[in-house]
């Protein structure tokens, strides 16, 4: 759906009241065909004052503004406006019309005939899954999050392809607010619309955009897609605005168990003696040995629990084996293993490669450091507990991902 076709490009754009109030300076910003763009940014920043001079409500005073590759300069305003949908938090629909009339008001300066209309109307209530009757009903007939799916509709009805929404599910409650984010970004994309949408929500603009733009004091601090935002705050502003721990679940993303895994753990071969395996628990100040065969396939832990229960009766490591024994693989991803990790009470969990070979073991203590790193960067670490030290019985093992 999306295509590189400028739609609008910001060049340079300033715009500074009377009085020398600087609302939005030196912003460049192409806004693709197909793009859903959210501004974002603290109250103040420049958002709203960016989003209307594109349809032209507020006059830049300074740098280039092209719709459709001309400058916007070259329409008649009225005109311009009644070529982009407007949809804003509250003051929507004109309380004394009728959601018909409401929803047909673009149309009908448009000159639509009545029929179209009528069919326009019709076509996009059953789109927002509202009943028909709905349309002879007024404004104040409607909740609050009904009304807004009108002024969702009423953006759409004038098919007009680029469409404007400044914080437009502000006051909504949570659950009504996803439920038109939803309808929001499933219809954009099924109707192929360009969507340009001021928020102060993160969680709203990375769950809706296809490019965010981060503003503060009437800049652009970063423009970015939500995975690149996520993975690359530019400042520390834009880490602030992201927050803690969307970061941290950012990382856990895109980090393999691979990438964070302790290489060389304790093992030992089942055809080991007991007291070879006492010996190597002592000089590695470990509670569990993993076993592996000679080429280094896991095939299960011994504890120090099970030797001492079974000293006397035992002769070698193969005879205490646990086979049961919960792992993971390698090329895993974080985020799918963190939660498991985590809720098994694990501190520690072996790593194998594809054929099953032993490669290493992810500790509490490296997902500890993971999270650190990730808030505070490489340095300054709290201390951790001795990492290379695995010092607990994997509970309830079982197979592994
Ligand atoms: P946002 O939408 O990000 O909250 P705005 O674009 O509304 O921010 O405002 C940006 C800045 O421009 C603010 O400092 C605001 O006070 C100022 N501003 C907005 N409208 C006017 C106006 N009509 N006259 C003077 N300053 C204004
Ligand atoms: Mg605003």
């Amino acid at each position: 759906m999306t295509t590189t076709e400028p739609m609008v490009e910001f060049d340079d754009i300033s715009k500074v009241y009377r009085g020398g109030n600087v609302a939005v300076e030196h912003v460049t910003l192409t806004i693709d065909r197909g793009d859903f763009v959210c501004l974002i940014g603290t109250s103040g920043s420049g958002k709203t004052t960016t989003m209307r001079m594109i349809n032209r409500m507020l006059e830049p005073t300074g740098g280039t503004l092209r719709f459709d590759g001309k400058d916007i300069h070259s329409y008649d305003a009225v005109q311009l406006r009644r070529k982009i949908g407007y949809v804003i938090q509250n003051i929507g629909l004109m309380p004394h019309m009728t959601i018909y009339e409401n929803i047909t008001l673009v149309p009908k300066l448009l000159k639509w005939p009545e029929e179209k209309r009528r069919e326009k109307a019709q076509e996009l209530i059953k789109l927002v899954e509202l009943p028909a009757a709905f349309l002879d009903r007024y404004p104040a007939e409607l909740s609050g999050g009904q009304q807004q799916r009108i002024g969702v509709v009423r953006a759409l009805a004038a098919n007009q392809d680029l469409i404007l929404m400044d914080e437009p599910f502000g006051a909504l409650d949570p659950i009504t607010r996803e439920a038109l984010q939803e309808l929001v970004k499933s219809l954009q994309e099924k109707l192929g619309k360009t969507v340009v949408f001021v928020t102060h929500d993160m969680d709203e603009a990375l769950k809706l955009a296809t490019k965010i733009v981060v503003m503060d004091g009437g800049h652009i601090i970063q423009t970015a897609s939500p995975a690149e935002l996520l993975r690359h705050p530019a400042t520390q502003f834009v880490r602030d605005l992201i927050g803690e721990e969307r970061l941290v679940q950012a990382q856990a993303d895109i980090t393999t168990v691979g990438a964070i895994m302790l290489r060389d753990p304790v093992s030992i071969t089942p055809g080991r003696s007991l007291q070879d395996a006492i010996a190597l628990m002592r000089k590695r100040r470990v509670d569990t040995l993993l076993v592996t065969d000679d080429d280094g396939h896991l095939k299960g832990f011994i504890d120090i629990e099970s030797l001492d229960n079974n000293y006397r009766r035992s002769t070698s490591v193969s005879d205490i084996l646990n086979p049961k024994i919960f792992y993971v693989h390698e090329s895993a991803l974080l985020r799918d293993t963190v939660d498991r990790i985590l809720k098994r009470g694990l501190k520690y969990v072996p790593v194998v490669d594809s054929a099953n070979r032993l490669r290493g073991i992810v500790t509490r203590a490296a997902l500890v450091d993971l999270i650190y790193d990730t808030i505070w960067g490489e340095t300054d670490k709290p201390p951790a507990d001795d990492a290379a030290t695995v010092n607990a019985t994997p509970a309830d093992p079982t197979k592994g991902v």
